[in-house]
């Protein structure tokens, strides 16, 4: 990964000035841990990966083929929006971005098995339209792996629209509102 991944790319700086302004410190490009991880941040034992959409192969899908075709049963990879393989040299892009995939995927469950969180950001995720979205999202889960680490009760309180006043103000003090399964729920 590291050799196709050039130093200061510019979506793998939109992520280190988002976390670095959002309040996160890192270590960047770590020689010692499987895949060199763009960003390290050892307290909240996270590894980001900024992935180039082309060369990670995001959105493809592998499609398995059943006896008819000339190559015999197989898997066809079809290209994406992310990632279009160039009509020419097919094969020699399919193999080497096929090699790419299996190289991160290998590279994530030994960074798992070490104990480490892995974050993967894709670059199509950083376009200007969804920037500030993707970079809060991965505040919002590195502090939710901090918490857990540390055991700590979450706080959160229901979020609702003001002007519509969705939550039955009565209520308080009585049923609590609680999280479950992503959903808020009114406790019985
Ligand atoms: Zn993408």
């Amino acid at each position: 990964m590291a050799a196709i991944r050039s130093k200061d790319t510019k979506p793998e700086m939109i992520v280190r000035r988002g976390l670095w302004k959002r309040g996160f410190r890192y270590r960047l490009n770590h020689k010692r841990l499987p895949g060199h991880p763009d960003l390290v941040l050892r307290k909240y034992r996270t590894c980001i990966f900024v992935n180039g959409c082309f060369w990670h192969g995001h959105k493809l899908t592998e499609s398995t083929v059943q006896g008819s075709t000339v190559q015999g049963s197989g898997t066809i990879m079809e290209g994406s929006e992310c990632c279009k393989i160039p009509k020419t040299n097919r094969e020699f892009w399919v193999a080497k971005i096929r090699r790419n995939k299996e190289r991160d995927k290998e590279e994530l469950r030994k960074l798992a098995e070490m104990g480490w969180h892995c974050i993967t950001v894709w670059e199509c995720e950083l376009k200007p339209s969804k920037r500030e979205e993707t970079l809060d999202s991965i505040a919002f889960t590195l502090n939710h792996i901090w918490l857990q680490d540390h055991h700590t009760k979450v706080v959160q309180y229901p979020a609702f629209d003001e002007d519509n006043m969705q939550m039955p103000m009565a209520a308080e003090g009585e049923r609590e509102w609680k999280m479950e399964n992503g959903k808020w729920k009114m406790e019985n």
